[in-house]
């Protein structure tokens, strides 16, 4: 039985992915940090896909104790889906040192920390897939989200090198840069922006977490064996 940590998985696109990697077999580990019931729910629901003993597993992974704590509970990881993230809208000028570490330790150090629990076992059976879910954001930067982008460009350097680190231990890292998806992350923009987005977007779609998920069911896969250290947009071609 493979296991799948997918962190930040009690809403929007980490949901998503669990649904999508329960149903090609894993056991899932949901990570949540604040949901509860709605992780719990999901946890519920990956039973009926495949009675696998799916596990749910509450930790802020900007902190190390909690996400090692979250790893002695999981045991070992095939898959690590490091979704979970936060995100801020704030002129640069406005922002406080709390604010770009918050970012920092949750959309950078989260990675790094969950990435160093599960690699042991990964180095050890010299199998395992890793992404990383970045943003277009840290491909060519949002306006009134500078330490966002910057924290989602730092993921992207952080795949690549990564990816070249274990490409011998036949551990493949790759990353997704979503394009504007349809999650609580971004209803703070209010419909008239969220409409505008979807005009800017050449495929005049406002993306759905299940297209990330879908990606990810091809990066973690067999299909993708030859694929590492890549950045994948999934983004309607807002960004080409
Ligand atoms: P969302 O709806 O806001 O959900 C965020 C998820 O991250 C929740 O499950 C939340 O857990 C979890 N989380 C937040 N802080 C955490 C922490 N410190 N420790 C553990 N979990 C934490 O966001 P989303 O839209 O699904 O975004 C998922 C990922 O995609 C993020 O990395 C985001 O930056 C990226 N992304 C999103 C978009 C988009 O348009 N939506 C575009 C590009 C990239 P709780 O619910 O338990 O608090």
């Amino acid at each position: 039985m493979r296991t799948a940590l997918v962190t930040g998985a009690s809403r929007g696109i980490g949901a998503a992915i669990a649904r999508g990697l329960a149903a090609d077999g894993y056991r899932i580990a949901v990570n949540y940090h604040s949901r509860e019931a709605d992780a719990k729910a999901l946890c519920r629901e990956l039973q009926q896909i495949a009675g696998l003993p799916h596990i749910l597993v509450r930790a802020d992974v900007s902190d190390r104790s909690q996400v090692e704590s979250m790893f002695h509970t999981i045991g070992e990881v095939d898959v690590l889906v490091n979704n979970a993230g936060i995100a801020q809208q704030k002129l640069f000028t406005d922002l406080t040192e709390a604010d770009w570490d918050r970012m920092f330790d949750v959309d950078v150090k989260g990675v790094f920390h969950c990435c160093q629990l599960a690699l042991p076992h990964m180095i050890h059976q010299k199998s395992g897939a890793i992404v990383n879910i970045s943003s277009m954001w840290g491909q060519v930067g949002a306006s009134c989200e500078v330490h966002y982008s910057a924290a989602k460009a730092a993921v992207i350097g952080f795949t690549k090198a990564l990816a070249k680190e274990l490409g011998p231990s036949h551990i493949r890292v790759n990353c997704i840069a979503p394009g504007v998806i349809d999650t609580e992350m971004n209803a703070l923009l209010g419909a008239e922006t969220l409409e505008a987005l979807r005009e800017e977007t050449p495929l005049e779609l406002l993306g759905s977490p299940t297209h990330i998920a879908d990606a990810v069911r091809f990066l973690v896969s067999d299909r993708a064996s030859f694929i590492t250290g890549q950045v994948l947009g999934v983004n309607g071609g807002m960004v080409i």
